[in-house]
């Protein structure tokens, strides 16, 4: 079985323990969860997640670890509006201690966008930031997450990534979330070139350094810089290709997690459903026999 799962909401009553009972529902051995909606800062109380349920439930069915991803608003790139950053940083050293507190190791975070001033004066501001809140003994990754390059997106090269670990203090608690929709869009060949794109991967950042993998489709071509995900084997990258990564033995205990849109039936429908299941099967049924 590959590690293989999708980001599952967290909400109503049963909070993280809806989550681990979604990630179920799809099939999943693994997941990916926002401590709360992605584009506020508006978070629950620990007590009120359930966390002790949802790691009891966890240990019941056999998922062993999961990652959390910071919201959107956290932007660290940010030199133009002081408040801005300010609050990221303050933001960020909260949804450390609750991946923590949750039992996860790894957080995903958008590395932010220079919003005009520049790739280089970006880049020193995301360093001084993660310098305010990473700290030797933290207990917790913070993932980069590959970018498409849309707007003034920093990480949409892995140079840039490799210039936030070569500044930080403390780059041993860096990792890297590649997304394969966004270093398609980026302009990386995954298609044609996997391999090469891999073994550039590794020369700048290195293989291990990938600490998990988000699965998705693209609706854009090659290079489009657009970042709009779409459903497994429906877009300009393929299940092919997807699947070398979800296959591929470097990655065994690497989390991959599907971010692909949810479907509705006709495109007047209110209502969507979630992709996962069908999504996570295909790719567990085309597992080798081994
Ligand atoms: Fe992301
Ligand atoms: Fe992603
Ligand atoms: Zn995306």
């Amino acid at each position: 079985m590959y590690l293989l799962g999708s980001h599952v909401g967290m909400s109503g009553k049963e909070m993280m323990l809806g989550s681990v009972k979604e990630a179920l529902s799809y099939g999943a051995n693994t997941f990916m969860i926002y401590t709360g909606a992605p584009q506020n800062t508006r978070r629950k109380k620990l007590e009120e997640l359930r966390i002790e349920e949802a790691g009891q439930c966890m240990a019941e069915n056999g998922i062993q670890n999961f990652i959390v991803h910071a919201p959107y608003i956290i932007n660290l790139a940010n030199t133009v509006k002081p408040e801005t950053f300010e609050i990221a940083v303050e933001f960020l050293g909260i949804e450390l201690e609750r991946t923590a507190a949750m039992g996860s190791k790894i957080l995903v975070l958008h590395p932010g966008a220079h919003v005009g001033a520049g790739e280089e004066a970006g880049i020193a501001r995301i360093i001084e930031g993660l310098d305010k809140v990473m700290s030797a003994d933290m207990p917790v990754h913070i993932a980069l997450e590959t970018m498409a390059g849309k707007g003034s997106e920093i990480g949409k090269t892995f140079e840039e990534l490799k210039a936030i670990y070569d500044g930080v203090r403390y780059p041993e608690h860096l990792r890297v979330c590649l997304d394969t929709c966004h270093i398609h869009d980026a302009g990386y060949d995954i298609v044609k070139d996997y391999e090469g794109v891999l073994a550039h991967f590794d020369e700048v950042l290195g293989l291990d350094q990938i600490a998990a993998i988000h699965i998705n489709d693209s609706k854009n071509p090659l290079g489009a810089q657009k970042d709009r995900h779409e459903n497994v084997g429906k877009g300009h990258i393929g299940f092919e290709t997807l699947l070398r990564f979800v296959s591929d033995e470097r990655f065994r205990n690497v989390p991959k997690i599907l971010e692909t849109p949810w479907i509705k039936e006709n495109p007047d429908d209110k209502k969507s459903t979630a992709p996962y299941k069908e999504e996570i099967e295909r790719f567990q049924n085309a597992a080798k026999p081994e």
